[in-house]
């Protein structure tokens, strides 16, 4: 309902989950641009597309979830952008458009099976994105505004 959703704001440090190690960074959006998030948007994995300050436009998959910092009661947003990255990017401008929903949150029972699922959330979403309601968001002025 609320998708395609376009969204701006700077990367900040997360709560050092350990994403990175998984093999996964989440570039996690600050607090107030998470604030600025539709309350009724549901949490869970969704995917779409992002970039970072200038840079090309690459798939993404998208964590809208509880922030454990907060005992729960404010969400955090993480994005895993699906490319490789000289460098890290913290302090830099993401913007990313969501375009689809994949599944809720889920608790695992391991860390093994926690890798899989997200690797099937990647997968599912490089496969949805290459379609063409999704593709042509890939497109879209959004990401080709001056700074
Ligand atoms: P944190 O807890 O600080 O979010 P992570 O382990 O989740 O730490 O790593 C996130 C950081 O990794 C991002 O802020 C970004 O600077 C960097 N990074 C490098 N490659 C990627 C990528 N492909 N997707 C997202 N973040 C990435
Ligand atoms: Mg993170």
């Amino acid at each position: 309902r609320h998708l395609p959703y376009f969204c701006r704001g700077e990367v900040v440090k997360g709560f050092g989950r350990g994403s990175k190690e998984l093999g996964i960074p989440t570039a996690n959006f600050s607090e107030q641009v998470v604030e600025s998030f539709p309350s009724d948007i549901s949490t869970g994995i969704y995917y779409g597309w992002a970039c970072v300050g200038n840079g090309d436009v690459h798939k993404m998959v998208l964590s809208i979830g509880w922030n454990p910092f907060y005992k729960n009661i404010k969400k955090s947003v993480e994005t895993h952008i699906i490319h490789t990255f000289k460098e890290d990017f913290y302090g830099e401008i993401l913007s990313i458009v969501i375009t689809g929903y994949i599944r809720p949150e889920k608790n695992f029972d391991s860390l093994a099976a926690l890798i899989s699922a997200i690797q099937e959330d990647i997968e599912e979403a490089k496969r949805q994105l290459d379609l063409p309601e999704h593709l042509k968001l890939k497109e879209d002025n959004f990401f080709h505004q001056p700074e």
